[in-house]
């Protein structure tokens, strides 16, 4: 007898411990991304009130994006249903449900839409990411909708994904007519009205927010995964005093942000986006030129009102650290309150920006009048620049100003640090040159001028003076692992994915975790005993297939295609079959990873990080293909839900405890992704970046960079786009220079899927001779590009030893782990 195969997953439809657990941690989450962005004393609502709930996402609340950032879970919580269960008295139950009805028809009809399209498609994922599905509008609210109601909470709901960018157009970026006909209605009624913005990026308010005063609180919601309701009545009911941050400016019009009308799709060339903007990304842009934003970055209010005391600074080993003291200066509600260093940059004429976020700590609960002490610890390299001329990261001789606060428009001037010579911290190769020449923007002409009124403000105020001396940075080594045992034939199919026969689709390549993306080669399985690795999707959770069934008599699992394996199977439903059991695979759908990193909670993330890998040992998952922290460089990014922030210090951290709480757990690895300058989903496979060597650097690749030098993730995952002229998986300067050499990653680098599939895209036995080691999840002409290269001499054998080693060594650190 065949010995039975282990499938992941219960044969118990029944709800598990773990995922009540996990069911509370993410109503926690989603709770503490909520970021609340205006209050004219409307919030929190009493229970007693009556509220005429209305809007998209009442009560079909957008838990997370879609594509492989979505999750497969087993249920959500709506507004309404958490609101209900607070026990809110609402007047437009009837509203909601006809809105429910409507719902499904578009759904329908959305669903007829992509099948039909798919017929065109070469890939199916393709007619499904280009089609992102789009709330409907719902009936005119009526007076019998808001009869008797005290307030109105309107719900705003957004859907992108992966596949296409944002539209900079009424429904997306902009209200539709409908929401502004809705929201004046509630106006002209009087009634205090809450908007609450369930969407993975921001949408522009500036003209209603002018025009009706009758909005009185507004709350960015995010998308907060399974219990957002739950998460929505604490914080509207006052249970939780909101505590988010904004990770990302919140511009009064689009065209506020830099390089804006050039972003993907809206100067008609989606084959290239040039980064003039350069280091003035986000707040950096905003700020150093004195453009005032809607709601800037690190905002959110509270329900109470804090004290933020600055104490001392103390240099510390290769940094400084700052003491604050925080209290709760309320008297009613307990809450907690982030506080945030920001350092002013030395100007020289130079691009610099006007200030950086140099650290950041968030506050336990702090009832009413309490106080909690807090250490901000900054890292030297926080105060460094990038010099293509040097070659070197180095800090500048002159005055950082010190300031401290709660968010980057509310900062007292707390010291002034002086470093008296400059000093070179490391010396690199230079790396990803310009193809063409391009131009960035340049210096900003008035920075010399603020500089001098906070150097002044700094004497006035006797702001004291700290003398810091940099250290030079000592880089990790890593050692060189070949994999000596195996012969070439042997090793190049561990350089892509476990292809199989017609299961190579994006997104579900997964064979022995339905759902999951794929898996490292079985080639070394029976004689070497290296078995494949499992990988599968991120960020906001674990996204396989719900369910599944298994044939009992032949032991084989029954496969879905690609649209099966999204959106809960509702493109293409579970087919059941005849003397089969079937598999439960319930995970958590947590807040998307704005949301998350909204809460600036880095013991929180972590906590999170080490509930995935619950579920990640659960359903035998050796690599979560996430987090992903590539900069919010536009709002009109189709994938910013799944990122983190604009700023590269919060995406670092962010990334760095969510990979702790990941690695904590024996047998569970990371990858981080996707490296580097991810930042337009329309022509991903093909657009080419054009960033200058320090942009690079300072922005994109940092984040990255305090991932790997912190955590030391398990695997990264390079980006589709090219930069400035090759693509990311064929970058020898990304992945072995910047990632190896400089920073001592010496986990395995994975390309992103398909990269090799389309004609312009990256070639397959480059991607092995850059230290890119496997090509996921494998398509059959990898083998013959590769092994014709290496025939004709231009991969070598230590190229494929090295990647070969890499994984080895990796999936040998994985067996060891999880037979422990
Ligand atoms: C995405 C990756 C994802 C992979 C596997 C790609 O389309 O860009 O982020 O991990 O699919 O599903």
């Amino acid at each position: 007898m065949t010995e039975k195969l282990i499938h992941s997953g219960t044969l118990s439809n029944r709800i598990s411990r773990r995922e009540l657990f996990h069911n509370a941690l993410a109503r926690e989450i989603a709770a503490e991304g909520i970021v609340l962005l205006k209050n004219d004393d409307v919030l929190p609502l009493n229970l007693s009130s009556k509220i005429a709930l209305l809007g998209s996402g009442a009560v079909k609340t957008v838990k997370g994006g879609i594509g492989s950032g979505d999750v497969n879970n087993r249920e959500d919580v709506s507004i309404y249903e958490g609101m209900k269960a607070a026990g809110a008295i609402l007047t437009s139950e009837q509203w909601l449900a006809d809105y429910s009805g409507c719902y499904e028809d578009a759904r329908l009809l959305w669903k007829e839409k992509v099948l039909t399209d798919a017929q065109n498609f070469e890939n199916v994922f393709d007619a499904y990411s280009s089609n992102p599905f789009s709330l409907p509008d719902g009936r005119e609210i009526t007076d019998e909708d808001i009869c008797g109601a005290d307030a109105a909470v309107y719900v705003i709901s957004r859907i992108a994904g992966e596949g296409k960018d944002r539209r900079l157009c009424a429904g997306d970026y902009y209200l539709s007519e409908k929401e502004v006909q809705d929201i004046r209605f509630l106006a002209q009624n009087e009634l205090p009205i809450i908007l609450i913005i369930n969407a993975g990026g921001l949408v522009e308010l500036t003209d209603l927010l002018t025009e009706l005063p009758a909005i009185k609180a507004v709350l960015n919601y995010s998308q907060p995964g399974q219990q957002g309701g739950h998460a929505a009545a604490d914080v509207l009911f006052g249970k939780k005093s909101p505590c988010g941050k904004l990770t990302a400016t919140w511009a009064k019009r689009y065209y506020d942000y830099p390089a804006s009308e050039t972003f993907g799709y809206l100067n008609g060339d989606l084959s290239k986006d040039e980064y003039k903007e350069g280091v003035y990304v986000g707040y950096r842009f905003f700020d150093s030129h004195d453009i005032k934003p809607l709601f800037p970055f690190g905002y959110g209010l509270s329900y109470t009102s804090f004290d933020i005391k600055y104490n001392e600074l103390r240099t510390a080993e290769n940094g400084f650290e700052a003491d604050v003291t925080v209290t709760n200066t309320g008297s009613t509600y307990a809450a907690k309150e982030v506080v945030q260093l920001y350092i002013s940059m030395p100007q020289t004429g130079e691009a610099r920006e006007y200030h950086r976020l140099g650290g950041f700590a968030k506050t336990g609960l702090l009832k009413a009048k309490e106080s909690q002490k807090l250490t901000i610890s900054v890292a030297q390299k926080q105060l460094a620049v990038f010099s293509e001329e040097l070659h070197a990261w180095y800090v500048e001789k002159g005055n950082y100003g010190i300031w401290i606060g709660n968010s980057s428009a509310s900062l007292k001037l707390a010291a002034v640090l002086h470093v008296e010579e400059q000093v070179i911290l490391e010396n690199v190769k230079s790396i990803c040159p310009l193809t063409e020449k391009m131009e960035e923007t340049g210096a900003v002409k008035n920075a010399m001028e603020k500089e001098q009124a906070w150097l002044r403000l700094a004497r006035r105020e006797q702001v004291p003076e700290v003398l810091f001396v940099p250290q030079k940075e000592v880089p990790k080594k890593i050692t060189e692992t070949l994999a000596a045992e195996q012969s070439i034939e042997e090793l190049v199919p561990m350089l892509y994915g476990n292809i199989t026969e017609g299961a190579s689709t994006l997104g579900s390549a997964g064979i022995r975790v339905p759902g999951s993306a794929g898996e490292t080669s079985e080639a070394l399985e029976e004689k070497y005993h290296l078995r494949s690795l499992i990988m599968a999707d991120g960020p906001a959770g674990l996204r396989l297939r719900q369910s599944y069934q298994v044939d009992k008599a032949t032991d084989t699992v029954y496969g879905v295609g690609v649209l099966g394996s999204l959106e809960n199977g509702f493109l293409e439903p579970m087919v059941y079959h005849d003397n089969a059991d079937t598999y439960y695979q319930y995970c958590t759908a947590f807040p998307v990873g704005t949301a998350l990193a909204q809460t600036w909670n880095l013991p929180l993330i972590r906590k999170f990080g080490k509930a995935v890998a619950e579920e990640m040992k659960e359903f035998t998952v050796d690599l979560w293909l996430a987090p992903g922290l590539n900069i919010q460089r536009n709002p009109l990014c189709g994938r910013n839900f799944e990122y983190y922030s604009e700023d590269p210090l919060l995406s670092g951290e962010i990334a760095a405890a969510v990979t702790e709480g990941v690695q904590s757990q024996e047998g569970c690895g990371v990858t981080i992704k996707h490296f580097a300058c991810n930042n337009q989903e329309d022509n991903r496979m093909s657009v080419d970046v054009h960033v200058t060597e320090k942009t690079l650097r300072e922005i994109y690749l940092r984040g990255f960079e305090i991932a790997v030098k912190k955590s030391a993730p398990a695997a990264v995952m390079t980006s589709y786009n090219l930069i400035n002229g090759v693509h990311s998986a064929n970058s020898k300067d990304l992945c072995t220079v910047v990632l190896r050499e400089e920073w001592g990653f010496d986990g395995i680098i994975m390309s992103d899927w398909n990269t090799t599939v389309p004609e312009d895209g990256s070639i397959p036995w480059k991607c092995a001779a850059s230290g890119n080691d496997i090509i996921m999840p494998g398509c059959p002409n990898d083998k013959k590009n590769i092994m014709d290269a290496y025939t004709r001499g231009e991969l070598t054998e230590y190229d494929i030893r090295s990647c070969a080693g890499r994984l080895i060594n990796t999936i040998k650190r994985f067996q060891n782990e999880n037979e422990m």
